[in-house]
């Protein structure tokens, strides 16, 4: 896709406003979205899909109803914290993070999650390649993605994507 300098604010009031409408009402949706979030180079199609893939996954975890957060902020990561994690490089990202309350996904399947056509969802409710999409997409905007979830408590995905600098 062709990327542009973009404000993600715009892609998650748009994708809040969506789900908002067509979630289940036992779903809370809540944003906390920094309002001076740095800019990034992105195609704002594939970005919007992203956080459609995991907000739909997000629902999908909450049968029973529950909490979705979603948060954009700015960071800006240093050595001490590239040293832990491979895939980050240091400089500054916008972090956007897709958390819920849900069912939580098991240690065994958590290396397999990005895997395209991995599901665990009955045959026509899960195509496995939501986060397979995700990740495509995020590598090619030079980010990452971390998971971090508890069994029966819920997940947090988070992205990473590089924010562009302006130099003074
Ligand atoms: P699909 O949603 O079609 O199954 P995805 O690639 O989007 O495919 O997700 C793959 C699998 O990862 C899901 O089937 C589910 O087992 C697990 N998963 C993804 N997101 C979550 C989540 N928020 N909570 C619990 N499990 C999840
Ligand atoms: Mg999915």
């Amino acid at each position: 896709g062709i990327k542009t300098a973009l404000t993600v604010k715009h892609i998650l009031t748009e994708v809040q406003q969506i789900i908002s409408q067509t979630f289940p009402k036992n779903i809370e949706i809540i944003a906390e979205i920094s309002t001076d979030l740095w800019m990034v180079l992105g195609d704002p199609t594939q970005i919007h899909q992203v956080l459609m893939n995991l907000t739909v996954n997000a629902r999908d975890a909450m049968i029973d109803g529950g909490i979705l957060t979603i948060s954009a902020e700015n960071i800006t990561l240093d050595p001490d914290y590239t040293r832990l994690n491979i895939d980050a490089k240091v400089g500054s990202y916008i972090s956007i993070s897709v958390m819920d309350t849900g069912i939580g996904i098991p240690t065994e399947i958590i290396d397999r999650i990005f895997d395209p056509f991995f599901t665990t969802k009955d045959i026509g409710q899960g195509t496995g390649l939501g986060l397979a999409t995700v990740l495509t997409i995020i590598k090619s905007h030079n980010g990452f993605i971390k998971v971090d979830s508890k069994l029966g408590k819920g997940s947090l995905f988070q992205i990473y994507l590089p924010a562009i600098i302006h130099l003074e």
